[in-house]
């Protein structure tokens, strides 16, 4: 199964990966942890794209298709993959779809997390709150309404885009996380 999870920051993208992972056996590809691995790691990408996240930007298209598509030759995606944060602008679809081609594979579904933003601060709130000494230096209010609409420009037309190819399929994000994850197997039921 190849799949994308989109949604807005908090809308529960990382959660449902992560169950995926367990119940299906296949990997998560989070641009943001890679580029968050990066920064830590301080390589020559991590340090360009630092500050870029902090403030809720993105990083450049060009520097986070290069990484998915280096990620996708590793062996381990052979069973298939979620794509969690990528693609997030237009351009980077229409590269996801070069690569996908090039590499002869196929999309099986894109799963739209739908959630009412209003709801979105407070989640980021609690995780940041949850998370500790560890927390993400872009979860909190101003960068965090920055992503929001970094979101609604640029990656929210990703939902058209993915419908016109008949790939969209959209889930109740409000819903408990046992229920989105119900639902989304079903999903996977029907066009597995
Ligand atoms: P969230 O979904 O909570 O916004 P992510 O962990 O997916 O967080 O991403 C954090 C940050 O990493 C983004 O705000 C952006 O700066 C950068 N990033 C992640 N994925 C991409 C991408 N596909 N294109 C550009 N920037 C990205």
């Amino acid at each position: 199964m190849r799949l994308i999870l989109l949604g807005p920051p908090g809308a529960g993208k990382g959660t449902q990966a992560q169950k995926l992972v367990e119940r299906h056996g296949i990997v998560q590809l989070s641009t943001g942890d890679m580029l968050r691995a990066a920064v830590k790691a301080e390589t020559p990408i991590g340090l360009k794209a630092k500050s870029i996240m902090d403030s809720g930007e993105l990083v450049p298209d060009e520097v986070v298709v290069q990484i998915v598509s280096e990620r996708l030759d590793e062996p381990d995606c052979g069973n298939g993959f979620i794509l969690d944060g990528f693609p997030r602008t237009v351009p980077q679809a229409e590269a996801l779809d070069a690569l996908l081609e090039r590499k002869k594979l196929q999309l099986d579904v894109v799963i739209e997390l739908v959630v009412d933003e209003d709801a979105l601060l407070d989640r980021v709130k609690k995780r940041a709150a949850e998370s500790g000494d560890n927390v993400r230096s872009d979860d909190n209010a101003d960068a965090l309404k920055k992503r929001l609409d970094v979101y609604r420009a640029q990656t929210a037309p990703l939902a058209q885009f993915y419908r016109e190819k008949g790939l969209l399929k959209q889930v109740n994000g409000m819903a408990g996380i046992d229920e989105v994850s119900a639902e989304i197997d079903r999903i996977f039921a029907d066009v597995g």
